[in-house]
């Protein structure tokens, strides 16, 4: 099943039907066509997925979906055209330019925490890029996975672009099989699962995979408004964000004031039993309900706490104090608990972030700029926003993706029709002016050699249109300028000899 899959998209993307780009316009167009119309279906299987409310599934996903959708619409014939670079003394009268080209086969393997974000965003980069894309959803949004199974081919090219479901044996199927690319989202340890699976290919692979992502309240902010972001942040989707803030870094002197705000928003967010708010998720299925519980042993929560494991309920939960290198500071949370760590000041932050695995994002919440700057030229992160928590996912324009233990590559916008191109490397000759290559040809001697080694060290030239329209405007004023010139001169000169003239006549 899963072979066969692979196989009927490599023969439909050898047919050669995705290289024009009205056919993936058209793809997208009935992607798009899909989401609008299957809106509340979509809400329905989340709902039964995790309890997500259905005002939250299109602000958490479609809408997102829908932008990318319609910016590569957009943009398709402007990233798929050749991009001309500079060229040398060599190549000065050659075209040299970089034409993106479809890969192949890509294989999308999504998770379950956004299951429509993780398999579609990476979809239209691959419809998007003129590939073939077999989508594998994850089995823990059980729903949500069905439902794309039976909708994908009802709107797009069934050969090219089929789902497979299943689990952790089916994906390990597909990932025997050979694909040109891998786009994986999901934990760290299945990543490193994926990247041996594809080595064997020598498949390149894109993995987006999480970690714990720090948060830092700087004594300089203000607290109130930093603690709502927050709040919101780390409890939408029940915690279960590969971007949420997993635990927060400040100083003891505004530990209280933190754990303080975080309560009454709260209260203002999912009232005093956030269990009966429409708004407040569940955690996805009773293994990760159990592992979330274990992590809040030997804690007594300043906020939360409950649970109700009938239906995988996680109070909203704030520990604080917590200490550094306990179980909960190892590992990703990935669920609403929200650890405080005390730390000295600024510097014992960095200091705490730098000893840790490069985390997906970065938050700090400070007024001073000149300290916000620091802190980001002396940590690093996958992403970072400053002053607000997850919104440099919303922009199609940055790259979304981690660094080190927290991912390979990056997507979104122009990134995803990159990531899963290839940069072709175009050099188009003629064969006339022999005469130039004549310095690389044996017999060498001195002469020759020099002539080489001077053509070869030429510096490189910008001869993109904006340079040479700037080039020719310069020549045309400099003409103007010069002819200008030599006019007046003339005149003047004629001047002086009908003076001439007329002095002579009168005397
Ligand atoms: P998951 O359990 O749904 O697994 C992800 C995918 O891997 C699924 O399709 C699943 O079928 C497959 N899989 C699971 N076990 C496998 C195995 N042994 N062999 C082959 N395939 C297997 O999701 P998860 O891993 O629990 O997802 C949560 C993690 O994903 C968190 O760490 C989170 O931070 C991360 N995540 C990252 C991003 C991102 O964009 N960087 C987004 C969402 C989630």
């Amino acid at each position: 099943m899963e072979r066969q899959a692979v196989l009927r998209a490599r023969e439909a993307f050898l047919s050669g039907r995705t290289r024009t780009l009205e056919f993936r316009l058209q793809q997208l167009q009935a992607l798009l066509t899909m989401i609008t119309e299957k809106e509340a279906e979509i809400s329905t299987a989340l709902k039964q997925d995790m309890n997500r409310s259905q005002y939250d599934t299109p602000l958490l996903e479609l809408i997102s979906i829908e932008n990318e959708i319609k910016l590569a619409i957009e943009k398709l014939a402007e990233w798929a055209a050749p991009r001309p670079v500079e060229k040398n003394l060599l190549t000065i009268s050659d075209e040299v330019y970089i034409q993106p080209e479809p890969l192949g086969v890509v294989l999308i393997i999504g998770a379950w925490n956004y299951p429509w974000a993780l398999t579609l965003l990476p979809l239209v980069g691959a419809i998007a890029a003129g590939n073939a894309a077999v989508v594998k959803p994850s089995e823990l949004s059980e729903y949500s996975s069905l439902l794309l199974r039976a909708l994908l081919p009802r709107y797009l090219d069934k050969d090219l672009y089929p789902v497979v479901t299943g689990g952790a044996s089916e994906t390990q199927e597909l990932l025997r099989q050979r694909f040109d690319h891998v786009f994986y989202t999901g934990s760290s340890s299945v990543g490193r699962l994926v990247m041996e699976a594809a080595a064997r290919h020598l498949t390149p692979v894109t993995l987006e995979l999480g970690g714990k992502s720090p948060c830092y309240i700087d004594r300089n902010c203000n607290i109130r408004t930093a603690c709502r972001r927050i709040t919101w942040g780390k409890f939408v989707n029940c915690g279960q964000t590969c971007i949420a803030p997993d635990y927060i870094l400040c100083e003891p002197s505004v530990q209280g004031q933190v754990v303080d705000r975080i309560r009454r928003t709260l209260l203002e967010f999912y009232g005093a039993d956030p269990k009966c708010s429409p708004d407040y998720g569940r955690i996805i299925n009773q293994r990760h309900f159990s592992r979330i519980l274990s992590l809040m042993e030997g804690y007594t929560p300043v906020v939360g706490g409950q649970s109700d494991a009938s239906q995988c309920y996680i109070a909203p939960t704030v520990l604080k104090d917590v200490p550094p290198h306990s179980r909960l500071m190892q590992e990703e949370i990935f669920g609403p608990l929200l650890p405080i760590v005390t730390v000295s000041d600024m510097d014992d932050a960095i200091r705490f972030i730098n000893e840790r695995e490069k985390p997906l994002a970065l938050y700090i919440f400070c007024s001073d700029k000149k300290a916000v700057r620091r802190m980001m030229e002396e940590t690093t992160s996958g992403g970072v926003t400053v002053n607000d928590v997850m919104m440099h996912y919303t922009l199609s324009s940055l790259p979304f993706g981690g660094v080190g233990h927290s991912g390979i590559g990056r997507y979104h916008g122009r990134h995803s029709f990159d990531q899963l191109s290839h940069q072709r490397a175009c050099l188009v000759r003629t064969l006339g002016m022999e005469s130039v290559n004549l310095a690389r040809y044996p017999p060498q001697d001195r002469r020759r050699a020099r002539r080489a080694r001077m053509a070869l060290r030429s510096p490189l030239i910008d001869t993109s249109k904006r340079t040479l329209v700037w080039a020719v405007v310069a020549t045309v004023i400099g003409l103007g300028l010069l002819i200008t010139l030599v006019v007046i001169l003339l005149i003047a000169a004629g001047l002086n000899c009908t003076c001439w003239y007329w002095r002579g006549f009168y005397n």
